[in-house]
């Protein structure tokens, strides 16, 4: 059999790794239009602000590791065709300005996605950055250091915007954070967590121009030298646009069955409305867990677990992509943070019925002095109906971000706020208290529905 993989980024690498351990035999061809395989863009932060140095080593997979495994890996490489009656890709080599068709059994497409631009007047002016792929943490890092650089504006207060803005304080810059919402991680967090953040942006030099829409860049000499909003004009010498992606699949058009938002429509199993064609990744919907509708959450964690199922199914459409809760973490200078399922804030999208309780306190016991104690937050969503868990969300300066995997396995099981009230979770003072801060959630949640 022979199985040709289209991007090599997170969906890509993991479908590639279950075919090694499911198709030994299989001929594996894996393409990449870039000039570098399978970089990681979740390591960006990590390397603008230098923990890593060495931008090549924000990838698991160098092209000569996976050909000793016997993968044939093209690079440079642009896939920009398919014929599906006769199973064939059009390969177009980027290198000498070839093109080529190549035959496949199965074909696996992982294209991602490429970052949105915001369709105003300067958007083409240099100094407008990105921050997605290889090229853009290149010129990002080189930014960080470049001296005439003082003024950032990041547009966009999603995880990405604030990833951003942390690096380039951190880097000694003067950041601006503008976002159309009234609030930073408007769809993450609910205000009693983003409140908090909020001010400890500013308090690190970032500040926030909230509840504002980007109207124009200004620039002299081709290079942007202002943002105007609805509201104000702010000074940049950069200005990184974060405010969110686009599947890559104008290619596929003609081929596959799209949604309305251009993501490619698969089936739980990955399969496209193609036969012998599956896609993975951001370029894709995931079944959501709360809900059990289909959602677009661009996560590396969603696109991995794709790229495994898609190879699950290769050939027998036996093994539905388990649903998912869209959870994740970040940290924010002080403060960590991690959020699972449906919040306050964004319940409104769902058709379930949702109720949330709050609760506030120590990580451990309150005879434990201050230095080494944590106050924490903790919200738990669940429906009001049946008391099942819908989501939940957690900070605090100590790390207690695992406990929302809990959260998720509990979505994920269809458990209910009973369910987790009285569960067995470890105490030692070193640790945690007696009540874990989701039982004692969960007891008020008890209460609120009796
Ligand atoms: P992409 O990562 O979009 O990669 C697609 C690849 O396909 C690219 O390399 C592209 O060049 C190639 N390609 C596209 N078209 C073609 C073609 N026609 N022919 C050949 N090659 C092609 N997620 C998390 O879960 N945790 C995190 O901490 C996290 N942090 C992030 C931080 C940043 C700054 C960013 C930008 C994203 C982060 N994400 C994180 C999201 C995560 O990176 C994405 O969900 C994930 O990369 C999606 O993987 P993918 O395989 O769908 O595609």
């Amino acid at each position: 059999m022979k199985v040709v993989v289209v991007g090599s980024s997170h969906g890509g690498f993991e479908a590639v790794q279950e075919l090694l351990q499911d198709y030994p035999q299989a001929e594996i061809q894996w393409y990449e239009k870039g000039d570098f395989l399978s970089f990681l863009s979740c390591g960006m932060q990590l390397y603008l602000e230098g923990v890593v140095k060495d931008v090549n080593s924000v990838s698991y997979a160098t092209k000569e590791d996976m050909e000793k495994k016997g993968v044939h890996v093209f690079i440079q490489q642009d896939v920009t065709a398919i014929n599906p009656t006769e199973h064939q890709v059009t390969v177009h080599n980027l290198a000498d300005d070839t093109t080529r068709t190549e035959g496949y059994d199965k074909l696996i497409i992982s294209t991602g996605a490429v970052p949105a631009q915001i369709p105003v007047a300067g958007n083409d002016l240099k100094n407008i950055y990105f921050m997605r792929g290889r090229d853009w943490a290149m010129k990002l890092k080189r930014a960080t250091v470049e001296p005439l650089i003082n003024k950032v504006v990041v547009i966009g207060s999603g995880y990405i915007g604030i990833e951003a803005a942390e690096a380039f304080a951190k880097a000694g810059k003067q950041v601006t954070i503008i976002d159309v919402l009234p609030r930073i991680l408007g769809t993450y967090l609910d205000s009693e967590f983003t409140d908090v953040l909020a001010q400890e942006l500013k308090q690190n030099n970032v500040d926030l121009a909230l509840g504002e829409n980007v109207k124009k860049f200004v620039g002299d000499n081709g290079k942007v030298q202002q943002v105007v909003t609805d509201k104000g004009t702010y000074a940049a010498d950069l200005v990184i646009e974060s405010v969110g992606v686009k599947p890559n699949t104008a290619w596929l058009a003609d081929t596959l069955e799209l949604n309305d938002d251009q993501t490619i429509k698969t089936d739980q199993y990955q399969r496209t409305s193609q036969p012998d064609i599956f896609a993975v990744g951001d370029a894709t919907y995931v079944t959501f867990a709360p809900t059990g509708q289909p959602a677009k959450i661009a996560l590396a964690t969603n696109s991995r677990r794709q790229g495994r199922y898609a190879v699950k199914n290769l050939e027998k459409a036996s093994q539905p992509t388990p649903a998912v809760s869209g959870s994740s973490a970040l940290s924010v200078f002080r403060y960590h943070f991690a959020s699972t399922g449906i919040k306050d804030a964004t319940a409104k999208n769902y058709p379930v019925q949702s109720a949330s309780v709050y609760v506030e306190d120590s990580y451990r016991p309150p005879f434990v002095p201050d230095t080494h104690n944590a106050k924490v937050q903790f919200k738990l969503t669940y429906n009001p109906e049946n008391g099942q868990i819908l989501g939940a969300q957690i900070m605090s300066t100590a790390d207690v971000t695992a406990n929302i995997n809990t959260i998720s396995l509990a979505i994920q099981q269809h458990l209910t706020v009973a369910d987790l009230a009285y569960t067995d979770f470890f105490f030692q003072p070193g640790f945690d208290r007696p009540w874990n801060i989701m039982n004692v959630a969960a007891q008020k949640a008890q209460r609120q529905l009796q």
